[in-house]
């Protein structure tokens, strides 16, 4: 079970855009990192998010009003699809420009249609992955003429290395970035994910596009994290036994008892989002004791060693705590050799989401 807090979620966009001092986007890709785009879009836009962006265009479509406002915008980050133009046009959501060809074929459906279209252009500086690569950049320094046509909201580029702020590529893209937007027509400009809100003044920009700090990931890694708590998850305890000293627990007998040991098993596994890498390697928690997780964790069921628990404290029905304030999803993660990105948007629909507003 995954408890979803949308008042920390709220608290924590605010607190990010007085940091940033700008207007934010909000990001809700991937169900809104695995916590309900459905649930967390309507929140960001009372908090006043300018946009909102998701990957895919059925992604944004998902969202539309009354989910959302129709005064706030939903931007797809896959970019404009071959055939997709008109789809597009009519749904009112806003591409993503990835290259001189969307440019080209966004413009020219705006030429047909006679009125403007709206959309957002993706520079890359240094991710090679997504956006007008240097020389797609220059050609359309060299003939912006497209753009004419076009209702560019923002334009954007999207940092590396955001986490790590001694890392040269940072200042690197925030040069590229200046010196591509002097020489291109006047448009408003979108820089920072949650990392870059957190480089400073110079990673300022029209409007930052926090992701992951609005649901609780620490953006300032190996600092303490200044966001609020967003998810708790528990896991209900079905069964408990006590072993005799030898026998084994669970798939590939990989615990074996040292003493008569009681052993709890909880109703989550893989298959809910808990990752199986956490196998030997997570703790959970009783009224604020802390135990191990033992052997290894199957499809729906973990095991826990309870034996060092008062009496009484772990019961069938007691529900386990997997993740909260004191061991968060950035904590599993790197328990679990990933990052609290992957494990919240991980956990799966079994998960059985609550949410609630503190
Ligand atoms: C996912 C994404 C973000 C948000 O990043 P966080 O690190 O979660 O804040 C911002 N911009 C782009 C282009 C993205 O793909």
């Amino acid at each position: 079970m995954a408890v979803i807090d949308l008042g920390a979620v709220a608290r924590n966009f605010r607190r990010l855009r007085e940091i940033h001092g700008g207007d934010l986007a909000g990001v809700v890709k991937a169900d809104a990192y695995g916590l309900s785009a459905a649930r967390v879009a309507p929140v960001l836009a009372r908090e006043g998010a300018k946009l909102l962006f998701t990957a895919g265009f059925d992604e944004a479509m998902a969202l539309a009003p009354p989910l959302t406002p129709p005064g706030v915008a939903r931007a797809v980050l896959d970019g404009l699809s071959h055939g997709g133009e008109v789809d597009f046009a009519e749904s009112g959501l806003l591409p993503v420009l990835n290259d001189l060809g969307q440019v080209e074929r966004w413009a020219a459906l705006a030429r047909r249609l006679g009125r403007s279209l709206p959309c957002l252009l993706h520079l890359d500086t240094g991710m090679s992955r997504l956006g007008l690569d240097a020389t797609e950049t220059a050609r359309l320094i060299a003939d912006p003429s497209d753009l004419g046509l076009l209702d560019v909201r923002y334009v954007m580029t999207h940092l590396a290395c955001a986490d790590e702020p001694g890392d040269p590529l940072n200042e690197w893209q925030r040069a590229r970035f200046a010196a591509a937007c002097a020489k291109l027509p006047p448009m408003k400009r979108s820089f920072a994910n949650s990392s870059g809100i957190f480089l400073g003044e110079g990673f300022r920009s029209d409007l930052a596009r926090p992701g992951a700090a609005t649901f609780g990931i620490n953006p300032t890694p190996g600092k303490p994290n200044p966001m609020c708590p967003v998810v708790a998850l528990y896991a209900r305890i079905l069964q408990l036994r006590t072993i005799p000293p030898g026998d084994s627990v669970g798939y590939g007998a990989s615990f074996v008892a040292r003493r008569p040991t009681r052993i709890a098993t909880a109703a989550i596994g893989y298959a809910d989002g808990f990752p199986r890498a956490l196998s030997a390697r997570a703790m959970g928690a009783l009224d604020g004791t802390e135990f191990p997780l033992v052997g290894r964790v199957s499809m729906d069921l973990t095991t826990f060693d309870v034996t060092d628990l008062p009496e009484g404290l772990a019961v069938p029905g007691g529900w386990v705590t997997l993740m909260d304030t004191a061991n968060d999803a950035d904590a599993l993660g790197a328990r679990a050799n990933t990052i609290g990105y992957e494990i919240l948007t991980g956990l799966s629909r079994r998960a059985h989401r609550i949410w609630r507003s503190s």
